[in-house]
């Protein structure tokens, strides 16, 4: 089944959700990858670091894009599978480490990828004085310490990059019931994956169908 059809199969109010989430997605893309143009801060190649963390967490509406994705593509049960092995607060189910450097690897699912992967490195926050203050990871900071100096010198002369805080406000405004809550990513991906299932097997069971 096209992710198009199974979104038309959700509630009118989650489809405008799940639009509205893929707007703000491509937003805050374009707006980092405006970032790194202007300033050259960029990540360290092949770096994987950040995926490896069992502390990424995110909330079902932004994943929602995902998880009809994956029930499009076929993939939705194999990655419900893999979930159900990986222990509670693992590393994300789609992040591919090689196998020489852990710390190096690859997400499978990059253009579909929740906000907190598309602005970890890249964005700012509020800190606790209501100042906006640029944040970036610990690999970009010692291995490009120039490009990082001249990356704060930009945000600090007026340059904006994708603000964590006003993100976090917006996926909130979107959905004020699950939109500012936080789950581990394998959770988040899991409760996205059962809800997009439910439409999707109950319309295959209506019309006689083994699967989408
Ligand atoms: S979704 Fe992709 S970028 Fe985000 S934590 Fe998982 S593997 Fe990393």
């Amino acid at each position: 089944m096209t992710s198009e059809k199974i979104e038309a199969l959700l509630n009118p109010q989650i489809q405008k959700s799940i639009e509205q989430i893929k707007g703000l997605l491509r937003q805050i893309e374009n707006k980092t990858i405006g970032f790194q143009k202007q300033t050259g801060l960029h990540c360290k190649k092949g770096c994987g670091a950040c995926c490896l963390s069992p502390h990424v967490s995110t909330t079902f509406v932004e994943v929602l894009p995902l998880a009809i994705e994956l029930w499009s593509n076929g993939q939705a049960e194999q990655i419900l599978a893999k979930i159900e092995r990986s222990p509670k607060q693992g590393q994300c189910v789609f992040y591919g480490p090689y196998p020489k450097i852990r710390t190096n690897g690859r997400c499978s699912i990059y253009s579909h990828r929740p906000g907190v992967c598309r602005l970890f490195g890249f964005s700012s926050t509020t800190d606790k004085y209501g100042k906006e203050t640029l944040m970036t990871c610990k690999v970009i900071k010692e291995t490009y310490p120039k490009d990082y100096a001249h990356a704060q010198k930009c945000f600090q002369d007026g340059l904006a990059s994708a603000s964590l805080s006003g993100y976090t406000l917006l996926v909130g405004s979107i959905d004020p019931q699950e939109g500012g809550r936080l789950y581990p990513i394998n959770h988040a991906i899991k409760k996205a994956l059962e809800y997009i299932g439910f439409y999707t097997k109950s319309f295959c069971f209506r019309n006689g169908k083994q699967n989408g």
